[in-house]
């Protein structure tokens, strides 16, 4: 067998650790011990290389190079990437249970002074690859390159679908990431067809069922699946940027929408859409938003943006700048899914802000936990002390609608009142609502 081994048992370059891996395949003993494949990887340095420079970043490499190799002397290690090595260990079936080595590996490199070094960085990702049994000789290198594959796609994966900072290869990784190709392939053609329709849900006030705002939710008319929901594919659009191009064609469509309306002789309230952290970073933006506060009838108080608080983290100060234009212009901001993320009191002194929306979750356990009732009770206060309304989201009973009316919260959002529906529903909306008003004076259903 050759050796590519160097005197540390480096092996510098993919395509030597993957023939080393093969080799071994061909030449395992009997009784056959599990073959593994982990692959290491420190996501944060690229960015942390660019701050601090070559040194600093190879300094960690190192560091996590030498806590892995102490940790695993038999191992061999391959130095195959700037942020990444794979390490192949064999183990004895009887008793290796791989996510526990993984958690030992990673305890070795994150444990002591390592610790700190890498708290500069993202948290490494481990993913894994296991090989039972023989290797046929002519088979070997297919096998070696595959397991290699497997080991570093979990190792991607982990942020996602990990545990730990740990995954395991299963056939489900490959259909994961199959289907996550298929999805993003159809998302285009979708942004191409202009496939999204927008449904509206009202937000109410709790006391007379006046309807005083209305949220733009996206549904996608997927040719052959119906109308599919945020949940399956807002993630998707996110993580390949689609989300700026969808997110452009709900403002155009929200603003058009409100323009029809009015020339129908109907008066809408403001309609609030949902803008992703991307969105926001999107230089293009401001100019959507000003196209479409601009068409036919439309004006900038028909609009709010709702960002939520982790958009909030990530934003630049251009981002910053545009809000302040376009709140003095009479555009306003709602801070979505509020209690959920950072919370930061910081944001509601310093950032234009004019609505607060209490996370369906509180009001979930409204009627069950008093603390839920006295977490919406601060928020109120808050609210009042900063001159900001509070909007509680997810109201599905009566009983929840109550308490919010005495924790002092007067608008609310949910099921209870509407579920998004069509835009050709929501004149005759507004008038059901108020007829269910008059029938029985309190937010209840007729
Ligand atoms: P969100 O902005 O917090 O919207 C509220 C979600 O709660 C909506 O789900 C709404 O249908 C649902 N909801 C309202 N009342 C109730 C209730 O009483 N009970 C329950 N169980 N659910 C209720 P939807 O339409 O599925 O949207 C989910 C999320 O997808 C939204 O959460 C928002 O984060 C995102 N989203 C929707 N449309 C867009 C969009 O145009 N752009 C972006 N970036 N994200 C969007
Ligand atoms: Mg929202
Ligand atoms: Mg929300």
């Amino acid at each position: 067998m050759t050796d590519f081994r160097s005197q540390d048992g480096l092996i510098v370059g993919g395509t030597h650790f993957i023939a080393f891996v093969a080799a071994r395949l061909a030449a395992l003993p009997s009784p056959f011990p599990d073959l593994v494949v982990f692959s290491l990887s420190l996501p944060g340095i690229a960015a942390f290389r660019q701050t601090y420079g070559n040194e600093a970043a190879d300094e960690i490499l190192q560091w996590t190079y030498r806590m892995a190799r102490r940790f695993a002397p038999d191992a061999v290690l391959g130095e195959l990437a700037d942020d990444s090595f794979s390490i192949l260990h064999e183990f004895d079936q009887a008793w290796v249970s791989v996510p526990d080595i993984a958690a030992e590996l990673r305890e070795a490199i994150s444990g002591h002074d390592a610790g700190r070094r890498l708290a500069l960085i993202a948290p490494p990702s481990i993913g894994a690859a296991v090989h039972h049994g023989p290797a046929s000789r002519g088979a070997a290198l297919e096998l070696a390159t595959e397991l290699h594959r497997r080991a570093k796609l979990a190792a991607q994966l982990v942020p996602v679908h990990g545990q730990d900072g740990f995954l395991l290869y299963s056939p489900a990784e490959d259909e994961r990431v199959r289907s996550s190709t298929v999805l993003s392939q159809s998302l285009r053609q979708a942004v191409a067809n202009h496939e999204f329709r927008l449904h509206y849900q009202p937000l109410v006030d709790l006391r007379n069922l006046e309807m005083v705002g209305l949220e733009a939710l996206v549904r996608w008319d997927q040719p052959g699946s119906g109308l599919r929901q945020p949940a399956s594919f807002i993630s998707e659009a996110e993580t390949t940027g689609l989300i700026v191009q969808i997110g452009a064609q709900v403002i155009n469509v929200a603003m058009q929408q409100v323009d029809d309306w009015i020339g129908a002789g109907w008066a809408p309230p403001r309609v609030a859409v949902n803008i992703s952290a991307i969105q926001l970073q999107d230089p293009d933006l401001r100019s959507v938003i000003f196209g479409a506060i601009a068409l036919g009838q439309v004006k900038p108080e028909n609009l709010e943006l709702e960002l939520t608080e982790r958009t909030l983290i990530t934003w630049s100060n251009a981002a910053r700048l545009l809000l302040d234009e376009l709140r003095e212009m009479g555009v306003t901001v709602a801070l979505d899914d509020f209690g959920t993320g950072y919370s930061s009191l910081q944001y509601l002194k310093e950032l234009p802000i004019s609505k607060l929306k209490i996370d369906a979750s509180f009001v979930r356990r409204i009627a069950s936990d008093r603390r839920d009732a006295a977490l919406v009770k601060v928020i109120v206060g808050l609210g009042e002390a900063f001159g900001i309304d509070v909007i509680a989201e997810g109201i599905e009973e009566v009983a929840q609608a109550e308490i919010l009316l005495e924790c002092g919260c007067t608008i609310g959002q949910g099921y209870l009142f509407s579920r998004p529906r069509p835009a050709q529903q929501i004149p005759a909306l507004q008038l059901a609502l108020r007829q269910r008003h008059q029938e029985k004076p309190s937010c209840q259903h007729p």
